[in-house]
This record gives C-alpha cells, structure tokens and sequence, in this order.
C-alpha cells in the first residue's frame, strides 16, 4: 500500500516535471517564432521632472503582441527569454526599435531602455548599442541604459568595463529597481551611476508607512550628495508625489501620469499637461 503510494507520488511528480519542461519548450519555440515574426512591440511611459513637471524621458517596455493570447506582459517572457539566450536578439530589437522612435519624437527627451544581466555575456553588446545609435542617428546622451544590482554581481570586472565603455561614448546608465538587491550603497562606489531609479515598493506605501518614508528620504539624500538624479517609480498618487517633490526626489514615472502606451502615443504624452498642476 505504502509502496504503491510512493510509486503513484514519485509517477505524479514526473508527470508535473514533464508538464513544467514541456510548457517552457512551446514557450521558447514561441519566442523564437516570434522573433522570426516580428511580434515584440515597445511601449513608452513617460516619466515626469518633479519640480517643472515636463516630461524628460520616456522608459521603453516589451510587449509580446502574440497572434493569439494578445498583448504579454514582460514578466511572462523575460525570465524564459533570459534561461535560453532569447534576450540578446530580443534585447537588440528594443534597443533598435526604441532608438529610432527616439530619433523621430517632436521633443528631444531622454529613452531608457532596460539591459538583461544576460546580455552582459554577450561580447558584442557595446558594438550593438554602438549601431543602434548610429542606424538612428539618435544622440548618445539621449540613451540612458537601466540595469539592475544583479548585472554587477556576475563578473564585475568585465561589467565594469563594458560601463565604462559604453559612458565613454555619452550613453547614461542608470541603476534600476534600487533597494530590492543587496549591498547596494557599494555599487554607488563601484560604478558613477548618472541615475537611481528608486524601487516601486518603496514609493507604493510611502504615505502610510514611516519606514518607506525614510528609505525615500535617504535614497534622495544620496542622490543629491553624489550628484546623482533619482527617479521615484510607481508613483500612483498625488499624495506620494507630493511627498516625492517635498524630498527633493528629481523625477517621478507612474500610472499617476500614464502608464505604458504605444509609440504612437509618445506625442500625445509630451502635449499632454500633467494631470495636476505642477508649482
Ligand atoms: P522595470 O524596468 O522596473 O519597469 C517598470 C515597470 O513598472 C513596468 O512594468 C511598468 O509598467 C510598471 N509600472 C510603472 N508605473 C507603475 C505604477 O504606477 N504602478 C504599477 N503597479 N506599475 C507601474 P512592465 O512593463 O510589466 O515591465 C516589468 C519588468 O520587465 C521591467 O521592470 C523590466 O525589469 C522588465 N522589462 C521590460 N521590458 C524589458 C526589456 O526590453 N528588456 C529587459 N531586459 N527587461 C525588460
Ligand atoms: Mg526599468
Ligand atoms: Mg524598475
Ligand atoms: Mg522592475
């Protein structure tokens, strides 16, 4: 009986490994034919300065637009994409797309694109950043490139130098999701960030928890201190936002403003006034 269970246990579980590895290859397949097929989209969300309330630059953000499930969020095919080196080809399409949208946009803000720890590996991302540049014409300083605490973690030295290199032709660089890594204030001594993106989960309860509070307070201290700009996400609320200006945060993205839209919708963002007046 006990034995027949274990066999029935030990069967069931093959049976859900099988089923687990099995929707991960129809998932890669996928991705691979829609990279064939052209099917990734960028969307924009802008994101605001503070004080003066302009928008100054636009975050650009993956969307699978599947022939058949509709429009995929990237938390649905990022991490496959990154397991299987998808990322590097799907990664230089956004970088493409998103520097000749750029290119084309009636005000000349900023576009931030987010780079894969994956893509890191990849000995040829410098010269792709480099042609995408120059396929657009876009301006260096107007790319500004996010990354994570996890890039550096992996192979520093090498990162390192890739950083470097791609500063040293004008590109920004930016650390993203700021807070939810560790060891984070020596990242600020390993590499001169031109930009901290303060983490959404800091920014969701900021009016209602002390903690959070005080995590933004010092987040902007240390921007300000190291000639960093730091950037609020998430921002939701006039009420956060409100707390964001009154800590000298330097700019702000959120559904407060727009969340993600289509490249088509990038003029309409910038005619747009804020939704709140803005000092
Ligand atoms: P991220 O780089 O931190 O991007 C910000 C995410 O927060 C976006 O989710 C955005 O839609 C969402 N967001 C912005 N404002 C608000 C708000 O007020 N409330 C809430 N609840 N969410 C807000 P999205 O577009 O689903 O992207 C998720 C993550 O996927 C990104 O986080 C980034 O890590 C990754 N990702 C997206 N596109 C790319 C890409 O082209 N390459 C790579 N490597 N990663 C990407
Ligand atoms: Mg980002
Ligand atoms: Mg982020
Ligand atoms: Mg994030």
């Amino acid at each position: 009986r006990a034995k027949a269970d274990g066999r029935g246990t030990y069967r069931f579980f093959e049976t859900g490994m099988d089923a687990r590895a099995q929707a991960r290859r129809l998932l890669e397949r996928d991705l691979r034919l829609a990279l064939e097929h052209d099917e990734f989209e960028v969307y924009y969300q802008p994101i605001r300065d503070v004080a003066g309330g302009q928008v100054v630059a636009f975050e650009a953000l993956a969307r699978w637009n599947h022939s058949l499930r509709g429009l995929i969020a990237p938390n649905n095919f990022i991490p496959v994409a990154e397991e299987t080196g998808l990322i590097v080809p799907l990664g230089e399409i956004v970088l493409r797309k998103a520097c000749a949208d750029a290119a084309g946009w009636p005000e000349a803000v900023a576009v931030a694109v987010n780079l894969s720890p994956v893509q890191f590996k990849n000995p040829n991302l410098v010269s792709s950043v480099k042609a995408a540049l120059q396929a657009s014409g876009l301006s260096p300083d107007r790319l500004e490139l996010e990354i994570t605490e996890s890039v550096l973690l992996q192979n520093s030295e090498a990162t390192l130098a890739v950083l470097h290199e791609l500063r040293g032709f004008g590109v920004r660089i930016s650390l993203d999701d700021f807070g939810t890594g560790y060891s984070s204030l020596s990242y600020l001594r390993s590499f001169p960030f031109d930009k901290i993106k303060i983490d959404r989960s800091f920014v969701t309860d900021l009016a209602t928890r002390e903690d959070s509070m005080a995590i933004v307070r010092a987040v902007t201290g240390l921007g300000k201190s190291l000639g960093i700009v730091t950037t609020a996400e998430g921002v939701e609320t006039d009420t956060q936002f409100d707390l964001l200006r009154q800590e000298g945060c330097t700019q702000a993205q959120g559904y407060l403003f727009s969340p993600p839209r289509p490249a088509a919708d990038v003029a309409k963002m910038l005619r747009r006034a804020p939704e709140r007046s803005v000092a």
